[in-house]
């Protein structure tokens, strides 16, 4: 694992949590100190998605339009974790919404799950980063250290029975690994957040992001079969 991943470990609670945030070089990233806004993992859901809208914890808060904080009831049992927001994203402040949002929607409708659904059949869609970076351009790791408390709280509010991760950056940040999506796909992982003795662990699916799957229509199948994976896995780990 190298460092920068290292970081995302810790910063997406697989270690100490807030250790990263008080060790981040001041400034970097960040246009205004962590000190500066109220802990997450003390808020609720509304008080969470405010403090998302009116972050300026890094420098993305200067280039965005809007935040994007994630879409989809909060009883949800599925959590669909993407990148950041793209340009459609950053403008109408939801994520996955455009080409690459349809094909999303139309492969959890075949699958039986929505984004406008409760429940088992419910999702709840969110990204690594709430902003999105300039042209697209690859997150930094002071940006996911930022932004990553906002994700873990989402992940503790939420309590999904399953989350299925799109795409190789968010996997790579999720999992601390380097390891390609090819090799992470078709296994479950396991998430652990919060403090060992008492984490919650939550299965984790590897599968393309649906950006690419525009791009590469051949792995449309394999992206199928993640999802049906996940589903198993629901199905096994759900409480009858
Ligand atoms: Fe805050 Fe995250 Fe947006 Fe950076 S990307 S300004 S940490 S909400």
């Amino acid at each position: 694992m190298n460092s920068d991943h290292a970081r995302l470990w810790h910063a997406l609670g697989m270690g100490p949590l807030w250790r990263l945030r008080a060790d981040a070089p001041a400034g970097a990233g960040g246009a205004t100190p962590d000190t500066d806004r109220a802990d997450p993992a003390e808020l609720d859901w509304d008080g969470l998605e405010a403090a998302v809208a009116a972050c300026t914890a890094c420098s993305l808060c200067e280039t965005r339009t809007q935040t994007v904080f994630g879409v989809g009831q909060r009883s949800a049992h599925w959590l669909f974790v993407g990148e950041a927001p793209g340009a459609e994203e950053d403008a109408r402040g939801e994520p996955f919404v455009g080409q690459a949002g349809r094909l999303l929607d139309n492969m959890l409708a075949a699958a039986g799950l929505g984004r406008d659904r409760d429940g088992a059949e419910g999702v709840f869609i969110a990204n690594v980063l709430k902003c999105r970076p300039p042209g697209n351009r690859n997150p930094e790791p002071a940006e996911v250290a930022r932004c990553a408390p906002f994700l873990e709280r989402q992940i503790a509010l939420l309590r999904p029975r399953i989350i299925v991760v799109m795409g190789r950056f968010a996997a790579q940040a999720l999992l601390a690994t380097d390891a390609t999506i090819a090799s992470l796909r078709g296994r479950v992982h396991e998430l652990r957040i919060g403090a060992e003795d008492a984490a919650l662990r939550v299965p984790v699916v590897v599968t393309y992001h649906p950006a690419y799957l525009l791009r590469n229509l051949a792995d449309k199948a394999k992206s199928w079969d993640d999802l049906l994976l996940a589903r198993d896995t629901y199905a096994q780990r759900a409480p009858a």
